[in-house]
């Protein structure tokens, strides 16, 4: 509790300081939410959609233990050969023993966050073997050693000249100006790497228990090629990736890509039922303390995910504070539930870096409730925790018990919160720059207290309603209509 403010904050702090960056990327993430929502309207049955989607993925995690089993049984029955990992070193341990075992030391890899949740590239590089990631911005976060910002959009923090810089820097690209121009350089430069590579790793969109099948959604097309070319491709996935049957799936194809990215589906979605002829299949899935969620009756609807990224290009926090200061695999709305629910203890600061708007379960295609969950989570940490004399805004404070309890005690009673509103009103007026100082100073740096008003709404509201009534009886009619103070 006690370094709660040091994280998210902290980071965001950092973020902010490039006030263009901050602007540019606030600003490209709105344009996505637009275009799901103009995408979404196009679909009369979306809200229906929505709704069937939640509940296929609840009776889904309920039964859980049942479509895990169905789901080997039917895998193998294609060829695939189905591993289980308990957390991120076993998933880790069997991959790195899939390839060491075949000689292999050049792999490819198509975005997969469960690999960046388990820490797989460092893992692999430091027993010797090169991998290549091959999503164009899992790339080029790849190469300045940072890990993605965003789940669908890896490097939606950085501008066309961070890019040119990073291929001229890491790859001795020439200088290039324009986006085309770096995706032709990036595109010659991993078909290189597609060539020589001995296994391709892909994540898992949906992997369907009635058929032994997975589905693999990209844009790229890349994980296509590292699947199709190497003679062993290894699929990673969370457990909670299941869907039923094959029926199902049309349900969430139709969501996923509209939610993304506004697309009505994603350029490749592909199909794997075992091994292409000659080459091998192995399906790696992970708990990783998705159990530990399972268990929590108010959380499992958060295993519904299904990683489209809408949450975070809706929420004003992770707009304006950007990828990075959650400092988690998953950021933005639904990586502050994942996170400190699969690391118990970690990442406390981030249910609090919510202005709990409920724009995320707004727009949420499988309707999670995230910012009912986030507060939960928040009343969590404060219930459990002991009262601590640190800083007076830190959540679970003694000082912030005390403005709780004050606030509770104003809201509760009519005539207390009406007389305080007074208070706050004739300091106000008398002194307009009140708000620069004591406990909302931060709150008003960055925007403008409107001027207050001589009464308050209730006093306002009565008044014209007087005005209307008299204004009924013709000897009191005014010559002109009432206006608002
Ligand atoms: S929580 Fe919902 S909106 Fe956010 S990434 Fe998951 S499915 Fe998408």
């Amino acid at each position: 509790m006690k370094a709660l403010l040091g994280q998210h904050p902290a980071r965001a702090r950092v973020f902010l300081a490039d006030a263009e960056r901050a602007r540019f990327h606030d600003g490209a993430l709105w344009e996505i939410r637009r275009r799901r929502d103009r995408r979404a309207r196009d679909l009369p049955e979306w809200e229906a959609l929505r709704s069937v989607a939640a509940q296929i993925k609840a009776h889904t995690v309920g039964r859980l233990p049942e479509y895990l089993e169905q789901f080997e049984e039917r895998a193998a029955r294609h060829g695939a050969v189905v591993h289980f990992a308990r957390d991120a070193a076993e998933h880790n341990r069997i991959v790195l023993e899939l390839l060491s075992s075949r000689g292999i030391s050049r792999v490819v890899k198509s975005k997969s966050m469960l690999t960046e949740e388990c820490g797989l590239n460092p893992w692999l590089e430091r027993h010797g073997i090169e991998v290549t990631d091959t999503d164009l911005g899992e790339l080029i976060v790849q190469l300045r050693r940072e890990p993605p910002s965003h789940i669908v959009l890896p490097a939606i923090h950085l501008r066309t000249q961070d890019v040119a810089e990073t291929f001229t820097r890491t790859l001795g690209a020439p200088p290039l100006t324009d986006a085309i121009s770096l995706t032709r350089f990036a595109r010659e430069h991993l078909r290189a790497k597609f060539l020589a590579a001995q296994a391709g790793i892909t994540g898992v969109n949906f992997a369907i228990a009635e058929t032994g099948g997975i589905v693999v959604c990209t844009n790229e097309g890349n994980a296509d090629l590292g699947t199709s070319l190497p003679g062993l491709h290894i699929a990673c996935m969370g457990l909670e990736k299941l869907i039923p049957r094959a029926a199902d799936l049309g349900v969430f194809l139709r969501l996923l890509a509209r939610s993304a990215t506004g697309q009505a589906i994603t350029a490749y979605t592909s199909h794997h039922h075992g091994p292409r002829p000659g080459a091998e299949l192995h399906i790696v899935i992970v708990d990783n303390g998705r159990s530990l969620i399972r268990a929590e009756p108010e959380h499992r609807r958060a295993l519904a995910c299904i990683r489209c990224g809408a949450c975070m290009n809706t929420c004003p926090v992770y707009r304006r504070s950007g990828g990075h200061s959650y400092a988690t695999h998953v950021p933005g709305p639904i990586g502050s539930i994942l996170s400190p629910l699969q690391q118990p203890g970690e990442h406390t600061s981030l249910p609090h870096a919510c202005t709990l708007c409920g724009s995320c379960s707004a727009v949420c295609p499988v309707g999670i409730d995230l910012h009912e969950q986030l507060l939960l989570l928040r009343r969590r940490q404060v219930d459990g925790a002991p009262a601590t004399a640190s800083r007076a805004a830190e959540p679970g404070s003694r000082g912030k018990r005390w403005l709780g309890a004050l606030v509770a005690w104003t809201l509760s009673n009519p005539r207390r919160f009406a007389r305080l509103g007074a208070c706050v009103r004739w300091v106000g007026r008398r002194w307009p720059g009140f708000s620069r100082f004591g406990p909302f100073s931060a709150w008003v740096a960055t925007r403008e207290l409107p001027p207050l008003p001589a009464r308050s709404f209730q006093e306002q509201y009565a008044e014209r309603r007087r005005q209307l009534v008299l204004a009924q009886k013709p000897e009191h009619a005014p010559s002109s209509p009432p206006r608002l103070p």
